[in-house]
């Protein structure tokens, strides 16, 4: 005879989504998950390098992983939330397997696993491809928890889409429900409606998916407000990423930090049929763990390729117009003059380990071009064949070794010099996440100016600041999701 509690959760990306599921674990609680899009999953369904979690076999360890994290942080990430994120790795790597069981058997398969960059270890976990097919890690886990979500029976878990939150609502200070603006299918005609819960969890995202100055409604974006300097730059998001929940929760009083902190991945994809689109492909950090090189306009390697993303950018942005300074190179053509770009490099041999179904699609949509052996590739890259042989020749006498080269780097994933087929990608630097967001506690609860907690609210994922401070490392995203997002879940399931 206990009354049934509601949740909603906002936003159906990997955070909320966890949330439903767990939230939904408790008992006695109907979820109801909310997304202002069509299709549910967010960004988290564009993951391609995979989750954290300590990795044993690697000799990987807590105090590792805990150090990478807060090193990347540069001082500015919150200790206490990466321990948890790192303490709870192996248990969400545990609960995807086990929420992912059709009759006792695992559908998910998370056994790939790569050193992506910052690591001192390899502990960034994806899918293996399936018959020859890739298995997108993002992708992988949305299907999963959303069978899982839409098993549970209809009156315990309800999926609204094409509604957008547009208020908290509010009594006594506490969280309790949303209001929602919904098109009508058919008449596009926009309703208002609200709805009542005991709690709301706020997994709706970040805001690196609006990189002009305004928003269709004359509203600036939050990237205008925090991170002038890169409205102009090509992003990887969706365009749902425009920081709605920060706004939500800034609207009842919660507190914001590193809002001015936003990752310039190194590496989006250059489509030579239209070089300066707005949206980018991500060329995924995997694609460096497995021995992709970048190398300048010359044909020259200019930083360690597996240090920290900032200092990646950074590092390509100082090439800028290299690639343009050699005009019979193949891909300089169409590149506008002085564009911040350059050459991803693999051979045959780290396709195969990154996986060649994956680097088809990419190839398929124009990315990749190949080359058969280093005279081939100095011919495409307009450079010196002796010259690019000795760069190749530089870097496979660390392979095996530990010993840092001229560019500090230290772990070199396998040989350049051939026989083999190259494979080159122009790539250049794109928006790619928001480290800033809503305060919130180890409790995953929403924290008003003053740090208390506001009651009924919780928050998880992209939308919260603290985690990652400075400079986001590869994977730790997803896992952010899973292990907040179970936290806040449970909490407000708990919440009375
Ligand atoms: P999202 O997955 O973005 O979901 C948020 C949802 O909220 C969206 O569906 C949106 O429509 C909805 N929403 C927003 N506002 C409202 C509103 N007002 N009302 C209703 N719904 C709303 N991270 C990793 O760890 N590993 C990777 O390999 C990796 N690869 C990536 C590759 C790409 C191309 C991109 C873009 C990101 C990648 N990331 C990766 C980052 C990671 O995918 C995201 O940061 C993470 O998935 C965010 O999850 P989320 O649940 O917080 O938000």
């Amino acid at each position: 005879n206990i009354e049934q509690k509601s949740v909603i959760v906002v936003g159906s990306g990997l955070a909320g989504l966890t949330a439903a599921v767990e939230a939904h674990n408790q008992g006695n609680t109907k979820i109801i998950l909310i997304d202002k899009e069509k299709n549910i999953g967010g960004n988290s369904m564009k993951a391609t390098s995979g989750i954290n979690a300590i990795e044993p076999l690697n000799k990987d360890s807590r105090e590792a992983f805990i150090q990478d994290t807060l090193k990347s942080g540069a001082g500015i990430s919150r200790e206490d939330l990466v321990t948890k994120l790192v303490d709870e790795s192996r248990p969400a790597l545990d609960w995807l397997i086990k929420e992912s069981q059709v009759d006792g058997v695992p559908s998910l398969d998370l056994s790939v696993v790569s050193r992506c960059g910052g690591h001192s270890h390899g502990r960034t976990h994806r899918c293996p491809a399936q018959n020859g097919r890739p298995v997108p890690v993002g992708w992988k886990l949305i299907d999963t928890l959303k069978k899982r979500f839409t098993s549970f029976d209809d009156s315990e878990a309800q999926i609204i889409t094409n509604s957008r939150v547009i208020n908290l609502l509010t009594e006594n200070n506490a969280v309790v429900g949303v209001e929602i603006v919904k098109k009508d299918p058919e008449t596009e005609q926009e309703l208002k409606e609200t709805i009542k819960a005991n709690a709301v969890i706020l997994a709706s995202g970040g805001f690196a998916g609006q990189t002009g100055k305004q928003l269709p409604d004359g509203q600036n974006t939050l990237l205008s407000e925090f991170a002038p300097q890169l409205v102009d730059t090509a992003t990887t998001n969706g365009p749902w990423a425009a920081g709605e929940g920060v706004r939500l929760g800034l609207a009842v009083g919660a507190g914001m930090r590193d809002m001015d902190q936003v990752q310039v991945h190194p590496t989006g994809f250059v489509d030579l049929g239209n070089p300066t689109a707005p949206t980018k492909f991500l060329a995924p950090e995997a694609l460096r763990a497995y021995g992709g090189v970048l190398l300048n306009g010359e044909g020259k390697r200019f930083t360690d390729e597996l240090t920290l993303r900032d200092q990646v950018t950074a590092a390509i942005y100082r090439q800028s117009g290299t690639v343009h300074s050699r005009p019979n190179s193949l891909m300089s053509k169409k590149l506008p003059e002085k564009y911040a770009s350059a050459y991803m490099v693999l051979t045959d041999e780290a396709v195969e380990g990154f996986g060649k179904s994956t680097l088809g699609f990419y190839a398929s949509k124009g990315f990749f071009s190949q080359a058969e052996g280093l005279e081939n590739l100095a011919k495409v890259l307009d450079v010196d064949t002796k010259q690019l042989e000795q760069e190749f020749k530089n870097y496979d006498a660390h392979v095996g070794q530990e010993k840092p080269d001229s560019t500090g780097k230290t772990f070199f994933p396998g040989p350049l010099s051939g026989p083999t087929t190259y494979w080159i990608g122009l790539i250049t630097p794109v928006v790619h996440y928001t480290m800033g967001g809503l305060n919130m506690n180890l409790d995953a609860s929403i924290l008003a100016e003053d740090n208390t907690v506001i009651p009924g609210l919780y928050g998880a994922g992209e939308v919260t600041g603290g985690v990652h401070g400075h400079n986001r490392l590869a994977g730790n995203s997803l896992l952010e999701c899973v292990v907040f997002g179970r936290t806040a879940g449970r909490n407000a399931a708990l919440f009375a």
